[in-house]
């Protein structure tokens, strides 16, 4: 059945297309003379899993591609375009401004860039929705990133109407305590910028109930929340949206298998669940590919699809989406 898709959950960054990877990383000449396209992609996309410096390995790479406002306007304009070709109308899109700050660009600069390339896709699918989060980083305590953060959740209530709908603690959920980080979502209700946590992907239990307390209504993945019976408890009974990522989930070693994922527990508990890419580009998937695995490996029926849906976008911090609340629902009725 043909149903609008949601996905809450997908960094800039990591959602790379092929043909931008290679164009940008021709241009910086980094392609080895003799080495193929195919090659290339080969040696940058995961196909397996990867430990966390491997990964942030490659993520170094492509945050050094994005260095300029020219391409995070280009970068954004095409993932969206790409998502919503493949059938996502509700879209919220997360970058690190931090991650992109060098003598030619502030973060002010690049969230400015990220939002010209939004409002190009918008111009172009009038009934596509998006929103950018901006994400604040858990590098470690050090002063510089603690005022990085802090400008973050400034600069998300500065561009509050402009397209920005909220924030996100992204980065090393195991770095430091994540509990470290409570001022800067204190600092976001007060400016009332939204927001959701990573919390519980790399990390255990008590960050999902760390992320509960702080009461943003959504959890960055939280598939740590099963091996606590109370917290899995505490989110339904907050009526919590875990951003849940399979994938990328066994590909940075957050469980050990495929079937070892969680959501369907999670699920079967009550736990409300947003199904996502992650990073699509680094990990060489699309969404069709996540719900073709959570289908066959979990049993996943339409109407759970549907009904996840219509959940994600409840939860969305996006403004203008009661079109596809109402097509969701439709789609969840007509379904047997
Ligand atoms: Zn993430």
């Amino acid at each position: 059945m043909n149903y609008p898709k949601v996905e809450l959950h997908c960094h800039l960054d990591g959602a790379f297309p092929d043909r931008l990877f290679i164009k940008y990383c021709r241009e910086d000449g980094l392609i080895p003379e003799g080495v193929s396209d195919d090659d290339w992609m080969k040696q940058h996309v995961m196909s397996g899993t990867m430990s966390l410096s491997e990964c942030m390995g490659l993520f170094a790479i492509l945050t050094g591609l994005l260095q300029s406002a020219k391409r995070l306007e280009e970068l954004t304009y095409e993932v969206l375009k790409d998502m919503y070709a493949s059938g996502t109308k509700l879209v919220e899109l997360r970058f690190s401004p931090q991650s992109h700050v060098n003598p030619g660009l502030s973060m002010e600069e690049a969230v400015e860039a990220v939002l010209r390339g939004r409002e190009k896709a918008l111009e172009e699918y009038p009934d596509l929705v998006c929103g950018i989060l901006l994400c604040m980083m858990n590098l470690g305590l050090n002063l510089g990133t603690t005022v990085n953060n802090t400008r973050t959740v400034e600069l998300a209530a500065k561009y509050k109407d402009k397209g920005v709908v909220g924030i996100d603690l992204a980065g090393d959920e195991t770095a430091t305590p994540i509990e470290d980080y409570a001022d800067q979502f204190a600092l976001a209700r007060r400016l009332g910028v939204k927001y959701t946590i990573h919390a519980g992907e790399a990390g255990p239990a008590d960050n999902v109930r760390f992320a509960i307390e702080q009461n943003g209504g959504r959890v960055g993945h939280g598939i740590h929340a099963i091996e606590d019976d109370a917290v899995v408890d505490e989110l339904v009974r907050n009526n919590v949206l875990c951003e849940v990522s399979v994938t990328s989930n066994y590909y940075s070693r957050c469980v050990p298998s495929i079937d070892d994922h969680p959501i369907r527990k999670l699920w079967d508990r009550g736990v409300m669940i947003n199904i996502n890419t992650d990073d699509p580009g680094l990990m060489g998937i699309d969404l069709k590919h996540e719900y073709d695995l959570i289908a066959e490996r979990f049993g996943f029926t339409e109407k759970e699809f549907i009904l996840s849906n219509l959940y994600s976008a409840r939860a969305s911090f996006c403004e203008g989406k009661e079109k596809i609340i109402a097509e969701l629902t439709q789609a969840f009725h007509k379904c047997r």
